[in-house]
């Protein structure tokens, strides 16, 4: 999720609802599966999001289940779907359920089944784009309010729930739009609820971290000389230093978690990802290196690039 200069705390989870909520009978199941498989079948991936599609799911939701809604839209065809459950106590800060509605793209060919059909095969698996990541959560609040509600349960806090677009693509004009908006302001967050890893048990890990990107890009450049001559400060040369610097930082991050003082999600991993030599010409030389860098948790969302020449 990407977004910027606010405060409310963001926690990483899965399926939390459903284990407060009391268990339903098997009609009850079949029709809430059958629901999750209609989400999964929007073709929402990109590069052409149906989001309208899923904007009329979402909302048509809302309404059967009794829950405020309104939809914002930031940037043209990019629908940011709000819901509300009104607290008892409305002077309080408010709890946000988020969830992305756009999906990644998929190779069809390389599926058992096709990745938009939500088949659901002899042991009870589903096959869907999305089916993780992460219409299973957003539907998972949906349902899990529905019998909150059913059950008499009243929130203390207002409790928001938002459909965002956009996010496998940044989230430039969903999440990062919503936290920059005065509409956000007024729903006065406290803590939200986020994207976590999908169980395969009855057990959810809750994560409070967030891993920062960092594109850092690295120019190399050197004085030019000709190939028949040995000469100093060449562009592959001053490259080298860098590149030196930045695997011994990789090394002493590595360490740290191969002797097991910090956990993964503790370090910050430095990976080289792309490097491009200039011209091929021993009289002019320039060289372009630039590495992924991810920040280690506990920072907020800051994601930017950053350019050393
Ligand atoms: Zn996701």
């Amino acid at each position: 999720m990407a977004s910027s200069s606010y405060s409310p705390h963001f926690l990483s989870l899965g399926i939390f609802f459903l284990l407060i909520t009391t268990t339903s009978s098997e009609e009850e199941s079949a029709t809430i599966i059958s629901r999750f498989q209609q989400y999964l079948q929007i073709d929402t991936a990109h590069p052409n999001p149906n989001y309208s599609l899923s904007t009329t799911f979402i909302l048509s939701l809302a309404e059967s289940i009794g829950l405020q809604y309104e939809t914002l839209e930031f940037a043209k065809g990019k629908p940011v779907v709000i819901l509300k459950w009104p607290g008892e106590k409305t002077q309080l800060s408010s709890i946000l359920l988020n969830s992305h509605t756009d999906v990644v793209p998929s190779e069809n060919h390389k599926w058992v089944h096709p990745p938009l059909s939500a088949h659901i095969d002899f042991n009870g698996d589903i096959y869907a784009r999305g089916s993780q990541d992460m219409k299973c959560v957003g539907l998972q609040y949906l349902e899990a309010i529905k019998r909150l509600k059913r059950n008499g349960f009243k929130p203390v806090r207002t409790v928001y729930l938002s459909f965002v677009p956009d996010e496998e693509i940044g989230g430039v004009d969903g999440a990062g739009a919503l936290a920059n908006s005065k509409n956000f302001e007024k729903m006065n967050v406290a803590v939200v609820l986020d994207e976590g890893l999908a169980s395969p048990n009855e057990n959810y890990r809750v994560f409070y971290g967030e891993r920062s990107p960092w594109w850092l890009v690295i120019k190399a450049v050197g004085s030019p000389a000709h190939g028949s001559k040995l000469y100093e400060n060449s562009a592959m040369e001053n490259l080298q230093k860098s590149l030196e610097s930045v695997w011994r930082f990789r090394a002493s991050q590595f360490d740290l978690l191969k002797s097991g003082l910090k956990e993964e999600g503790e370090v910050i991993s430095v990976n080289p990802v792309f490097l491009k030599a200039g011209i091929p010409s021993p009289t002019v030389q320039m060289i372009l290196f630039s590495f992924y860098l991810s920040l280690c948790p506990s920072t907020t969302y800051p994601s930017f690039c950053y350019q050393w020449n």
